[in-house]
């Protein structure tokens, strides 16, 4: 049976983990924080998952928080309306099929390491470069590096081909409260988007102090929303965020007016470029390292796909590892590995970009078109769960038109 090791324990390095373990795997999970430094650290994401992902953990018996993390129960998107800020000129919600979830990074990384541990897997924490690669290259059979976003990643080739940005196309950031007013009848990401300004979406989560909302802001570059360098403590983070709300999306600033951070950590800013990368990385001696996760993959989370991106990339690889059996891991085999995932994840991509540009016709068509349909609104906000369902309307107005027409409402009988 192989020996592998995986560097990086989040989304995508630790479910990848538990599965190996399970099917009798050696696996060493080398990172450079421990559960401690995990939980005291700052909020790292948003991590909203919908249901098949969520169906990937629970398979693997690491659905840890089913009973305490708040359900995500809908989408819901907003426009407000471009000569009177005050109204909408989108405005539609729909439940998901199943709910999505959000457990903040730090308790779940941290638990997740702690249980790993206990359950016979080998955890070094060290700060992986490659130095450490190449040692780990010479005693595993298989090196994954599931780094994230972290400066190691970068030995990974940039795909230019699959990279249409070269440079970040939102300033991020992130405000975890308690105290937000709930969505009277169901709970849902409610998305807002402001032509030319960013967008705001906020869902409630599950953190250290018990059920809290995440509010994600993505400011269009030298926009309004672009001001986060400017904001020098926790305290003014959350300031500036419901200043914002207040003036441009005065219906989420009136439910916003009574939150409060969740802690001194719970607030984050910070820009990347989206990029692909090729997935392997061959090292100095010539040894081979297998790229996972946004270590090779990473999407602005206007979308909200990394997490759930990161765990579906951890099952492809899982099967593939299983199917492999004793065989040498080959170029040839990883390379076949991450096509696998990209048959999927190009969809993602491609939808994710789509929305950082001005939104292409067909897009906006369909967005408008399901205010006036519930059953579009239900389509499009269960393409959450599996994007590639999008396509070929997100991209073909023809294909657009038609998913309208098979969706239309049924007229009432005269
Ligand atoms: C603002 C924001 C909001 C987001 N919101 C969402 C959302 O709502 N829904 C969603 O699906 N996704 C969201 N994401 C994306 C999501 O968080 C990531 O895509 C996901 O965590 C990626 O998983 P990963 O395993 O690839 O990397 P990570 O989860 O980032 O894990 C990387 C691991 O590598 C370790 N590491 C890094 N460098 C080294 C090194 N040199 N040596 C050893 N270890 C190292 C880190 O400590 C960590 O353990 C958001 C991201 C951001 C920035």
């Amino acid at each position: 049976m192989s020996r592998i090791a995986i560097v990086g324990a989040g989304q995508s390095g630790l479910p990848l983990a538990f599965g190996l373990l399970e099917k009798g795997y050696e696996v060493t999970v080398v990172t450079n924080r421990t559960p401690t430094d995990i939980r005291q650290g700052s909020i790292m994401s948003s991590q909203c998952i919908f249901d098949p992902a969520l169906q990937i953990e629970r398979d693997l018996h690491i659905n840890d928080w089913d009973d305490v993390c708040p359900p995500v129960e809908g989408i819901a998107y907003t426009v407000p309306h471009p000569q009177d800020p005050t109204a909408k000129a989108i405005d539609w919600s729909a439940r998901l099929h199943k709910p999505a979830q959000s457990v903040d990074q730090r308790v779940k990384m941290a638990a997740w390491l702690e249980k790993l541990e206990a359950q016979g897997g080998q955890v070094l924490i060290q700060n992986v470069g490659v130095p450490e690669l190449e040692a780990l290259t010479q005693n595993h059979d298989l090196v994954l590096l599931s780094a994230g976003k972290g400066d190691v990643v970068r030995l990974f080739e940039r795909d230019a081909t699959r990279s249409p940005f070269d440079k970040p196309q939102r300033a991020l950031a992130l405000t975890q409260i308690h105290g937000l007013e709930p969505k009277p009848d169901y709970s849902r990401v409610s998305f807002n988007l402001l032509p030319g300004i960013g967008e705001y979406f906020v869902f409630p989560a599950y953190t250290l102090s018990g059920p809290c909302d995440i509010m994600v802001f993505e400011g269009v570059p030298g926009g309004p929303l672009d001001f986060w360098r400017d904001v020098h403590s926790p305290q003014e983070h959350l300031a500036a965020s419901r200043r914002f709300l207040d003036t441009y999306l005065p219906w989420e600033g009136a439910r916003a007016r009574h939150v409060e951070l969740t802690d001194s950590k719970s607030v984050l800013a910070g820009a990347f470029a989206p990029t692909v990368r090729k997935p392997v990385l061959t090292l100095p001696s010539g040894r081979l390292v297998f790229g996972m996760g946004d270590a090779v993959c990473v999407n602005d989370p206007i979308t909200g796909q990394g997490s759930n991106n990161a765990t579906k990339a951890a099952k492809v690889y899982l099967d593939a590892i299983l199917a492999h059996g004793d065989q040498p891991y080959t170029r040839g085999w990883m390379e076949q590995t991450f096509e696998a995932f990209w048959d999927y994840a190009r969809w993602v991509v491609e939808w994710t970009n789509s929305l950082l540009t001005p939104p292409p016709p067909q897009a906006l068509k369909l967005l408008g078109a399901a205010n006036q349909s519930p059953a579009l609104a239900s389509f499009l906000a269960n393409g959450f769960n599996h994007p590639p369902a999008y396509f070929p309307a997100w991209h073909d107005m023809q294909a657009a038109e038609r998913l309208i027409q098979e969706h239309q409402p049924a007229t009432a009988a005269t």
